[in-house]
């Protein structure tokens, strides 16, 4: 794909806040939702039928804040597990009658995971039995201390169903979203998000994407995902046909050659030409790396952080009982040093749930489950997403596992060790691909996923790791001494006659 061009802070401009809704179920989030919808409608629309595409934008004295219709932390985490966060800001609805529920914790944290701020609609407040001052004091529990009491989390009292403080909802919003300075660079061409995507019988593949930087114009080659296709009619929430759309703008595209998935990243190239190619590229790559996706461990995290990648350690917690929750959390958040944070980013009680693997895939965490076990659906999908659960039954364990790994990390002692060598005896150019050395393995043995060097005259020219690994036409994992192989070089096509591979791997010297 093409990069994003780079830009100039002057070109860059203010854009309307992405706002996504969560909460307890049956708090009023699609009530919200509705009510915010309707309460806006401007005169020129009134009669006009709101269409549902994923996400509406209503305006506030001329000023516009843009909704996601599917509301729920779990779309949102799902999003952000495939790369794409478009999120500014979450409204978080707690019932005033029933306060801060097990939902309502979830939403919390993942929010907090994803750094996205929050404002607290306290709905139901016409019931009689509302409390917002109880609420308020739970939420203070889990960290939300509202403005009123010294902290910085925005209340506001709201009846979705009296449509009641809806406009001050939106207001807070608004300001939430200036000191956000949110802005985008409109000149140039667009790259947005699929937040929904079908087939429509008439109209084929239709996608809703919003629109990140640049302006989307009807007629640009775009590819999303393995689809391509011109952009041949665009349509916003009020089914209004549009020529363009700038940053933070939903619309609905039509003229894809296949249906996208939810979290694509949507691209403009120059000609469909291109798309279509970078389109079919991308299938291809797919087929590939399906097998070769590393599974993230906590071994991995640590790797990661020890080159400096990552410095915290992600970690969600679920156990049988409170109390094992409680403990675990306390012994894990010890082990946090200046050098390196340990994070809870959620805890409970219960069964590991499709929804702790989608946050742990979507902030790079590692699930520890005590005297608790994944569900099937959370098990398949920590599988594909590639999350690492780890479950104990012993607390002692549970401690004991991440201290030697953060030991290993604070004192780490790395080796190389050889593998073998091979001679390259023939080169072949392909065209599109680039240089494949044929080779002559000469001792020990090369393997595809060791790091490699390339020596010329006893000189290194080039380190890095193997592209493909094949004998004759069939890729394989290793090749023994005494054996022919073809090899391509990552980003390496200069190699020559006479060269040789030297192969070895990077090793961490046990404690
Ligand atoms: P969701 O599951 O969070 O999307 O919740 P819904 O929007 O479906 O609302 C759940 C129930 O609460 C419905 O019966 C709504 O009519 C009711 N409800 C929502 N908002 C309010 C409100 O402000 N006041 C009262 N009294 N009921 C509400």
């Amino acid at each position: 794909l093409p990069e994003e061009e780079k830009d100039d802070p002057a070109s860059l401009k203010p854009r309307p806040p992405i706002v996504t809704v969560m909460g307890h179920v049956d708090h009023g989030k699609t009530s919200l939702l509705d009510a915010i919808r309707n309460t806006n409608v401007t005169a020129k629309e009134v009669g006009g039928i709101t269409q549902h595409i994923g996400a509406s934008t209503v305006e506030l004295n001329g000023k516009k804040i843009v909704f996601l219709d599917t509301p729920g932390h779990e779309a949102f985490t799902s999003m952000r597990s495939r790369g794409a966060q478009v999120t500014d800001i979450a409204v978080l609805v707690v019932a005033a009658d029933d306060g801060v529920m097990p939902q309502t914790i979830e939403a919390i944290n993942h929010a907090k995971a994803a750094k996205v701020p929050i404002i607290v609609a306290i709905n139901k407040i016409d019931k009689p039995e509302a409390n917002p001052d109880r609420v308020k004091q739970e939420l203070a529990e889990y960290g939300l201390i509202p403005e009123e009491w010294g902290g910085d989390t925005i209340c506001i009292p709201v009846s979705a169903l009296k449509k009641q403080g809806i406009n001050d909802l939106l207001e807070m919003i608004l300001l939430v979203a200036e000191m956000q300075e949110l802005k985008a660079n409109p000149d140039k061409k667009a790259r947005g998000i699929v937040i929904e995507a079908r087939l429509d019988k008439g109209r084929g593949p239709v996608a809703t994407a919003i629109v990140q930087s640049g302006t989307l114009r009807v007629g640009d080659a775009i590819i999303v995902g393995t689809a391509y296709g011109k952009v041949r009619a665009m349509f916003d929430d009020k089914g209004k046909r549009l020529k363009e759309a700038g940053p933070s703008t939903p619309v609905e595209v039509i003229g894809l050659s296949e249906v996208p998935e939810a979290g694509d990243l949507l691209v403009v190239v120059d000609d469909e030409k291109k798309a279509r190619e970078l389109a079919e590229a991308r299938k291809e790559k797919m087929k590939e790396t399906r097998f070769v996706s590393q599974k993230v461990t906590l071994e991995d995290l640590f790797n990661q952080m020890q080159q400096g990648n990552i410095k915290e350690l992600n970690v969600i917690i679920k156990a049988d009982v409170q109390g094992s929750v409680e403990a675990l959390k306390q012994a894990i958040l010890k082990l946090s040093s200046n050098e390196l944070r340990v994070n809870v980013l959620h805890e409970g009680v219960g069964i590991i749930t499709e929804t702790d693997v989608m946050l742990a895939a979507a902030s790079n965490a590692i699930i520890i489950g005590f005297n608790v076990r994944p569900d099937s659906k959370a098990k398949d999908l920590a599988e594909r997403e590639k999350v690492d659960i780890r479950l104990y039954r012993i607390i002692y364990d549970v401690i004991d596992d991440i201290e030697k790994a953060l030991k290993g990390l604070l004192e780490p002692e790395y080796r190389e060790v050889y593998l073998g060598r091979a001679e390259v005896r023939q080169l072949f150019k392909v065209s599109g691909l680039g240089t494949v050395a044929g080779c002559y393995v000469l001792d020990g043995k090369i393997s595809r996923t060791s790091s490699v060097r390339l020596i010329r005259d006893g000189v290194v020219v080039y380190e890095g790791k193997p592209a493909s690994l094949k004998r004759f036409k069939d890729d394989v994992r290793e090749v023994a001494a005494g054996y022919e192989c073809g090899m391509m070089l990552d980003k390496y096509n200069d190699i020559k006659e006479g060269d040789i591979i030297e192969a070895f791997i990077i090793e961490k010297v046990q404690q």
